[in-house]
């Protein structure tokens, strides 16, 4: 992959930078101080090209504006001004927000620039190009600069126009957070202290589930919850009730080994009646419930398979860990994790979250900004993003 760093001179130089600042902004309009660390993750980059005198231009996507009416508050609700703000408050020093990413008025902003000055684009996927990977949009994107940097893994498994399509316009590179977040992965499939276990869990089994079948190649133990350890108890032919599956295809992930000694499921779990009774359950009893975390005997069993790895990746609650009669599944691994004394690396917008609000984020040793895209990796998986800049 190609380095910003093998770049020696980016005095005076235009750098447009694809980041990740999808970050929750609250009704009031802030964004909290724990919720920020994706754009935390990316001021070591920011700080690098300060340094280096470059100018620097940020462009991201926030939220799913596409899902709105433009003239609706939430689609307004998708504006990155605060977030511009929220950076300038994080690196004390002025980011200049410009309410667009193409046009006029940004070509006006942009060539007004100094080195070590920040400009901060408007929202990425206000243009529906955006998703699209629109060579059109990519060239007037590419227009404002004279390199652009991918320093955006989460979307980096995506074939979107500020990741793939920009890239034949401008001399391309891989930003410090990118080359890390490759670096960190790469070396936990190819070179993982065993035994190396896998948690899966979460409610995006359309896209964590195939990824199953390649893990169980790679790794020692892989971990399954919530909805995902729904989809693989189905396939397995056990009832599981009224429990969410998460609207995947059964056929698309029959080939997934699941007689595979390595692939642990649930042996009970924490049950919902219609009625919203809550009680614990032995897997094969579930009835009309719903399976919403897995339970107390699995939760130890999984410990201690976690403790005695000595590498574990994370992604995906164990169960619904916003409501507190769901959480303790979630609670009980995030507690695990976190005494892990070899590598742990978590990943995705909820384990995060989960891991902030049960345990310790400081002791796990990488925060991986995607969840999709680090399973994707895993996985072997090419990711388009990362394929281009080679
Ligand atoms: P991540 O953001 O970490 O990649 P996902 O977005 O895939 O994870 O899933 C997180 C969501 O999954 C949480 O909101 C959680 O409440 C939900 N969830 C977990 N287990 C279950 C379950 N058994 N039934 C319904 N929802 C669940
Ligand atoms: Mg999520």
């Amino acid at each position: 992959m190609k380095t910003i760093k093998s770049i020696q001179n980016l005095k005076n130089k235009k750098v447009l930078v694809r980041v990740d600042f999808n970050v929750p902004v609250g009704d009031d309009g802030i964004i909290d101080s724990k919720e920020d660390w994706r754009i935390r993750a990316a001021l070591p980059m920011i700080e690098y090209l300060l340094e280096k005198g470059a100018k620097i231009i940020l462009m991201t996507h926030l939220g799913r504006p596409e899902k709105y009416q433009v003239s609706s508050s939430k689609y307004q609700a998708c504006s990155l001004r605060l977030v511009a703000k929220h950076l300038e408050e994080l690196l004390d020093r002025e980011v200049k927000f410009v309410n667009d990413c193409i046009g006029d008025e940004v070509e006006k902003a942009v060539s007004k620039i100094k080195a070590g000055e920040i400009i901060m684009l408007e929202n990425l996927r206000f243009y529906k190009e955006e998703k699209n990977n629109d060579e059109g949009f990519a060239r007037k994107l590419a227009g404002l600069a004279d390199i652009y940097i991918n320093n955006a893994f989460s979307v980096s498994h995506r074939k979107h126009a500020s990741v793939c399509a920009i890239t034949k316009f401008l001399p391309s590179y891989a930003g410090l957070l990118l080359e890390k977040e490759a670096s960190v992965l790469s070396e936990a499939i190819n070179n993982p202290k065993k035994p190396a276990t896998v948690i899966i869990g979460g409610a995006k089994a359309k896209t964590k589930v195939p990824v199953i079948e390649y893990l169980l190649d790679k790794f020692d133990n892989i971990l399954v919850g919530g909805v995902v350890a729904n989809v693989i108890l189905k396939v397995k032919g056990i009832d599981i009730g009224n429990s969410l599956l998460g609207d995947i295809d059964l056929d698309e992930v029959r080939n997934i080994d699941i007689e595979n000694n390595k692939l642990h499921i649930p042996i009970d779990a924490i049950i919902c009646s219609n009625e919203n009774k809550v009680s614990l359950s032995t897997i094969g009893k579930i009835g009309n419930n719903k399976i919403l975390d897995i339970g107390s005997k699995t939760a130890e069993l999984y410990s201690k398979i976690i403790s005695d790895s000595e590498t574990i990746i994370w992604n995906g609650p164990m169960g619904l860990f916003e409501k507190e009669e769901f959480s303790l599944g979630t609670k009980v691994i995030s507690e695990a994790v976190a005494k892990v004394g070899g590598c742990t690396i978590i990943g995705g917008g909820d384990t995060i979250a989960a891991v902030y609000k049960f345990s310790d984020l400081e002791k796990i040793d990488y925060i991986c900004t995607g969840g999709g895209a680090m399973l994707e990796f895993l996985a072997g998986k090419r990711l388009p993003g990362l394929e281009i800049l080679k």
